[in-house]
């Protein structure tokens, strides 16, 4: 492996920024005792999206069964699911006034449906206060109930369903050791057989280390999965426990993945080096 690089590139020089919103937002998920994967991931985009009243909402708690080496939320024994939570979910919601929420989860390899039905009752009760919220959900790859998760979650649609293969399978290993690549594509695969009309999206992560024909291969698996939205950001290092980064991938390069995503039939794509899985997740292509 390379020597990972160390100098951040100047496109990738960006303030965290505040301001009234920002702070409006921060203190509504403060007062409810929310958790964010914009906090926890220690995304670069927070200033931004909270500033226009977006967040991440991170439910089941901020601790997780696994260690991905990319990913800097704890690991070890989760609390059992807070019952009050979808409650709190959902006056988040309506304090916000939000029109589309993204909903995400820790790793619950500890329970039976692996989080799904907390999943469902955080949309239930969101979708009984504010009827016209849209969802998207980033769920875990339910490593031994994916078929009862499905079931449990088909209750809370409609909803954007997300599973993110987060590299190339080579890296999985290093990056990823307790994920599958073919187990994460099964269950975008089951969603969308189950759900053909369900918009279903993943997200990858360049610059660990995967070379340009095994992110096209990535590419042409999720769309042999009938996977229809995609979303392609530069991997920074959350904290000093996470992998380094191998490479800082140039902009006119996320553009050239996003044309040849495209040019695959993915209806909905984002790539650029500040993308996250989440980021503009509401916005509408055509
Ligand atoms: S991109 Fe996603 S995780 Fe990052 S700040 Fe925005 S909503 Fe949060």
């Amino acid at each position: 492996m390379s020597e990972p690089v160390r100098r951040l590139p100047p496109w990738l020089k960006r303030r965290l920024g505040a301001g009234p919103d920002f702070e409006k937002t921060a203190a509504a998920l403060s007062d409810l005792g929310l958790e964010t994967i914009c906090v926890h991931a220690n995304c670069p985009n927070r200033g931004q999206c909270w500033q226009r009243g977006t967040a991440t909402v991170l439910i089941l708690g901020g601790v997780c069964t696994r260690n991905c080496r990319f990913c800097s939320v704890a690991h070890g024994r989760p609390e059992p699911p807070d019952p009050d939570e979808p409650r709190r979910v959902g006056e988040l919601a309506r304090r916000m006034d939000l029109r589309y929420l993204v909903i995400t989860s820790v790793d619950r390899d500890d329970l039976p449906d692996g989080g799904a039905g907390h999943f469902r009752d955080v949309v239930q009760h969101c979708r009984n206060m504010l009827p016209a919220l849209q969802f998207e959900l980033l769920v875990p790859d339910f490593r031994d109930c994916q078929d009862k998760a499905l079931e449990i979650l088909g209750a809370a649609r409609p909803f954007v369903f997300g599973h993110n293969v987060e590299t190339v399978p080579a890296l999985y290993g290093r990056a990823r050791p307790g994920g599958d690549y073919a187990r994460s594509l099964r269950l975008l695969e089951k969603a969308k057989d189950l759900w053909p009309e369900t918009q279903t999206k993943s997200a990858l992560m360049l610059g660990l280390g995967e070379t340009d024909e095994q992110v096209m291969e990535v590419l042409h698996d999720l769309r042999a999965v009938g996977c229809d939205r995609v979303a392609i950001g530069q991997y920074l290092r959350p904290s000093k426990a996470s992998l380094p980064v191998e490479a800082y991938i140039a902009p006119e390069q996320f553009d050239a993945w996003a044309a040849r995503a495209r040019a695959l039939g993915f209806t909905w794509v984002m790539s650029s080096p500040f993308t996250r899985s989440s980021y503009h997740a509401e916005e509408k292509q055509a």
